[in-house]
């Protein structure tokens, strides 16, 4: 049986067009590039192209813009074979990853993709993106959220944008790609996700609940002091050096932790580096931040945690089971140590 497929546009450079203030989501993309796709109609699977009501400039992006993404998906899944998600690239990796907790279980490929130069430009990497896409939103045997793009396939909670202008724009880091893409597209069966069982949730994520905060040379316990504070934010992640340190001379930022933990905000370790995990008790100044109830992240990426977190802070019931699922694989998206 043929294969139904829905394109689905959120925005992004893909369907953008110069304006006087620089590039902008262009009227009538979908139609436009439903058009351009017919033409080679006879080598891609049947589609339909939807578009959001306003796709935007992912930059623009907020938590509560993945409820919006994903609620068609979640109409029309039964209607469709396979998806994909045209994005802007400078958030496609948060996007990817909270798709892979909105739509926990999918039995189908969601893949999303974008382009570095806008469709109608010249050297436009964008049909190419859309075509491979296209084909691997047809393929059974993946059934998960991906992303696509450049060269490769790789699993949307363990891609990151690695390049403001290479056409391969993502990468893996942690992970194996799903597939590469060359004159065949080759897709690693072994790398495929099993899904769990299908539990789809799209609850209203409110934009401050998750901080991130970098930690640098003299970072002092009043920054995460000011985080915690804050009534809306609800889980805070830090970005530690090598395998999850932080400097433990500091008295200001134990004190601090010990503050954060009575208010019951959940507090994720994960590393600064590209590639490599957590592993919290290698050294004493790690050592000392499970005994404050930080979590291990282990692999995840900062753009899979932010997603997790939201996720988890919106349908779990209380802080101890949020924890409970953050030290466990949800959807592919980390290795436990
Ligand atoms: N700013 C654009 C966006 O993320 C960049 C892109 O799509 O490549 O929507």
């Amino acid at each position: 049986m043929a294969s139904r497929v829905l394109v689905l546009y959120a925005g992004g450079t893909i369907g953008m067009a110069p304006s006087p203030d620089g590039l902008r989501p262009m009227d009538g993309f979908a139609e436009r590039l439903h058009a351009a796709l017919a033409e080679d109609a006879h080598r891609l699977p049947h589609f339909d192209v939807q578009s959001l009501e306003h796709p935007i400039d992912s930059a623009q992006l907020r938590p509560g813009d993945w409820s919006a993404i994903a609620a068609p998906l979640i109409a029309q899944w039964d209607a469709y074979d396979g998806f994909v998600v045209l994005h802007g690239t400078d958030t496609l990796a948060w996007t990817a990853s909270a798709l892979s907790f909105l739509l926990m279980g999918a039995d189908k490929p969601v893949i999303l993709t974008g382009a570095q130069i806008p469709w109608l430009q010249a050297r436009s990497d964008a049909l190419g993106n859309v075509h491979a896409a296209l084909q691997f939103a047809a393929r059974r045997e993946i059934r998960e959220v991906a992303v696509c793009f450049g060269r490769t396939l790789m699993r949307g909670n363990r891609c990151r944008k690695r390049a403001s202008s290479d056409f391969d724009a993502f990468d893996s880091p942690n992970a194996p790609a799903l597939a590469r893409i060359g004159i065949d597209l080759q897709v690693d069966e072994r790398a495929l996700l099993s899904p769990p069982a299908r539990d789809f949730r799209n609850p209203p994520l409110s934009t401050d609940t998750v901080e991130l905060l970098t930690v640098h040379p003299g970072l002092s316990g009043r920054r995460i002091d000011a985080l915690s504070a804050d009534p809306a934010v609800r889980g805070l992640i830090l970005l530690s050096y090598g395998v999850g340190n932080l400097p433990s001379d500091d008295p200001t930022l134990s004190a601090a932790l010990e503050r954060a933990a009575e208010r019951e905000l959940v507090v994720l370790n994960l590393t600064q580096c590209w590639q490599g995990r957590v592993a919290q008790d290698t050294y004493a100044s790690g050592a000392a931040l499970s005994r404050l109830g930080v979590i291990d992240g282990a692999d995840l990426t900062p753009e899979a945690a932010f997603a997790k977190l939201h996720y988890l802070l919106a349908v779990a019931h209380t802080p101890a089971q949020v924890r409970v699922h953050l030290r466990q694989p949800l959807c592919g998206e980390m290795r436990p140590g």
